[in-house]
């Protein structure tokens, strides 16, 4: 169970302490009480994780070699399935002028209905390649390319800021994939544009006083790479229970079952009963793991509010509360990087983790938080230890040796 952005910094404004430090987490401090404690580097340390090249490196596979941008797994979060070698996008709906000029990176934050522009949109077929293209939350999409000759060397539509014209695609290397690559993007693109500015549902936009998604901009691409199955690498089968796209696009790659929670937004409003409910419902059935993810804590570090992230990690307590009664299994709670308050993005800190469970080395440390778990049993591991630490306390590993 991963507290996303849990971890952080002593803050003057709490005395002092983390947010987890000041906050009041009785469940978590018993589940460490009656465990064993370490602190871990996600990645290795010092290293600034993201969320994606976190999750990758707790499941066991190296993010180095298996993060290939962010596109893919979005791609496969919103349900594409995508195949190894497709080259997938992370895309806006914009508006756009004739002149090709983005008056609104965000359509006008268009959040109903995107639906109907995305059939538009799949209508557009280029030479060879199949075009696939779905629509995520809010102004967010995706796209993906699947055929031969292709590749992810490719430069983003979106210029970044409103006001300038799209930027047209180049390719980032001499190879005819990439060159054929940013010829068929320039073309989604400008298609794009003939196709949704007419749509009826951009008239009623306008109608309306609101900004069109008239246009798609595609960003961070990404071949979709190879990834043994999670199944396969440890004889266990998964499900993923997550809020964003980019963590159930984790699961779908690595082959897991996605169980989707209703009102489950990834912020500090998200519906943790429905989430508790969700995991509890899973659990019992025929899973032998569960990786979930819990986004909110790392939203209020994004935002740099202090309280709501205190709030939100005594929130995720009680989930936790409700979750310590299930037997005969390891429970590991974590968080797959810090989200500073200070720094209002992620940094290279280590972790706090605990795992709790049958025939666990207990150790002495009795509360949760940064500077605790540092005194624990477990010491200070790396993300890639986890899945080693987990198969041997199942006594599934094999020997290394005589
Ligand atoms: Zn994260
Ligand atoms: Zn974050």
């Amino acid at each position: 169970m991963i507290i996303d952005g849990m971890a952080d910094r002593p803050l003057e404004e709490l005395g002092f302490k983390t947010p987890l430090e000041a906050a009041a987490t009785p469940n978590m401090d018993k589940l460490a009480e009656t465990g064993i404690c370490g602190i871990m580097d996600p990645i290795k340390p010092g290293i600034r994780a993201g969320s994606d090249t976190s999750h990758i490196s707790i499941l066991g596979y190296d993010p180095y070699k298996v993060y290939t941008g962010r596109g893919p797994f979005e791609a496969a979060g919103v349900g594409v399935n995508v195949l190894e070698g497709d080259i997938a996008f992370r895309c806006n709906f914009s508006t756009a002028n004739d002149d090709g000029v983005i008056t609104d990176r965000r359509a006008g934050r268009i959040r109903e209905r995107t639906e109907e522009l995305t059939e538009a949109v799949n209508s557009i077929d280029i030479e060879d390649v199949q075009i696939i293209f779905k629509e995520s939350t809010g102004h967010r999409a995706v796209l993906v390319l699947r055929g031969d000759g292709l590749s992810d060397q490719v430069s983003a539509a979106d210029p970044k800021y409103d006001g300038k014209k799209w930027t047209r695609v180049e390719p980032l290397d001499e190879t005819q994939e990439a060159r054929k690559t940013a010829d068929i993007l320039n073309q989604v693109v400008e298609r794009s544009y003939q196709i949704l500015k007419d749509h009826p549902l951009n008239q009623e936009r306008i109608e309306n006083g609101e900004n069109p998604g008239n246009i798609i901009l595609p960003r961070g691409a990404g071949a979709v790479p190879h990834v043994q199955a999670f199944s396969d690498k440890y004889g266990l089968k998964a499900a993923c229970i997550a809020e964003t796209g980019l963590i159930k696009g984790i699961g779908k790659i690595t082959g897991m079952d996605i169980i989707d929670i209703e009102g489950a937004t990834g912020g500090v409003d998200t519906n943790l009963d429905n989430i508790t409910q969700g995991i509890l419902d899973t659990a019992a059935k025929d899973y032998d793991f569960l990786l979930i993810n819990i986004d909110g804590a790392d939203e209020a570090g994004h935002d740099g509010n202090a309280q709501e992230k205190l709030e939100f990690i005594e929130k995720a307590d009680q989930v936790v509360g409700k979750l310590m009664d299930l037997e005969d299994l390891y429970f590991i709670l974590t968080a797959d990087h810090s989200t500073p308050i200070s720094v209002m993005d992620h940094t290279g800190d280590p972790v706090p983790l605990i795992i709790n469970g049958p025939d666990i080395r207990v150790d002495d440390v009795k509360i949760y938080n940064e500077r605790a778990a540092s005194k624990g049993g477990l010491c200070r591991i790396r993300g890639s230890d986890v899945m080693n630490i987990l198969m041997d306390l199942m006594n599934k590993s094999t020997k290394f040796g005589a």
